[in-house]
């Protein structure tokens, strides 16, 4: 089971401001300037995405897809617009931060937005059950027995319950993948963002990763996927966007439609670049 109703229940006590109604994840005329360039990577994006859903985010390189996720989790300031979960406003944009290292969002809110990317980037001096217990322990203060409980569970829906005690360099790229999603899991998150996380995969990994992250759209987890696996992106997408040239060039709530007769010409010119 993904735990979205405890995240709720979570996100509920974390203060009066807190809205109790369970309404998903919106970004508002978001800008997004990093220091020195002339334009900005992303000019004005505004979408929603309904809690239980999934957000495909396509788009071809270079586009914004990886930057868009960053500033969503936290990772990058942006310079203008805001993004909420649940009504609540976590991040609002300010002018001149293009230098500034990360937003400056609470950690507590943080941990509201999982993040996975491409790069297995699991702590290598950790073992499988350090690397996902380390942040429910250290940053939510939570209870070792409870917390290595859970971890055990989830480590049992990826299939890998019997690689707790492996260190990353033994496991196989899928395998980290999988430990990665059970890390971001763990803290409960309202929101989880994939960033390409099969691409650096052989493909004969691709499939175990995929039937996980199948496997938590399925069970209601909200999520923001960048993907180049279309077949993929077509069986698990509520609702998709295309970035191109720092906007969203095509938006459609109905995927089988998109991917079946994309309205705009660049959209088509992008998904054939894929048959
Ligand atoms: P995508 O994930 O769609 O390939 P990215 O978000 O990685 O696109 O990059 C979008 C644009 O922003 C690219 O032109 C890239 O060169 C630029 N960019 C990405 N990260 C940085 C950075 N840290 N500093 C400056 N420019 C960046
Ligand atoms: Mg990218």
């Amino acid at each position: 089971q993904v735990q979205s109703t405890e995240a709720i229940a979570a996100f509920e006590t974390a203060g009066p401001s807190a809205v109790s109604d369970c309404k998903g994840f919106e970004v508002k005329h978001l800008v997004k300037r990093y220091a020195n360039a002339d334009k900005p990577v992303l000019n004005d994006i505004s979408f929603k995405v309904e809690h239980g859903t999934v957000l495909v985010v396509l788009g071809p390189s270079g586009s914004g897809k990886s930057t868009l996720l960053r500033t969503i989790a936290g990772l990058e300031p942006i310079q203008g617009g805001t993004i909420s979960i649940n009504e609540k406003v976590i991040d609002e944009g300010r002018p001149g931060t293009e230098k500034a290292g990360r937003s400056n969002r609470s950690s507590e809110l943080r941990t509201r937005i999982g993040m996975v990317f491409q790069s297995y980037d699991l702590f290598p001096n950790k073992t499988v059950l350090g690397n996902i217990t380390m942040a429910p322990l250290l940053v939510q203060k939570r209870g070792k027995a409870e917390v290595e409980a859970e971890a055990l569970k989830l480590l049992e829906r990826v299939g890998l319950a019997d690689r707790k005690d492996a260190w990353p360099h033994e496991l196989s790229g899928g395998q980290r993948q999988r430990v990665a999603i059970c890390r971001a899991l763990i803290l409960h998150p309202e929101v989880l963002l994939l960033d390409e996380i099969t691409a650096a995969l052989d493909p004969e990994m691709v499939r175990e990763v995929l039937d996980v992250v199948l496997e938590l759209a399925k069970a209601g987890q909200t999520m923001l996927i960048v993907t180049h696996e279309m077949q993929f992106a077509r069986a698990i997408a509520d609702h998709v966007i295309l970035l191109d040239g720092g906007h969203i060039v095509e938006e459609s709530h109905d995927a089988h439609a998109f991917f079946a007769h994309p309205e705009t010409e660049r959209a088509r010119q992008f998904l054939r670049t894929f048959e």
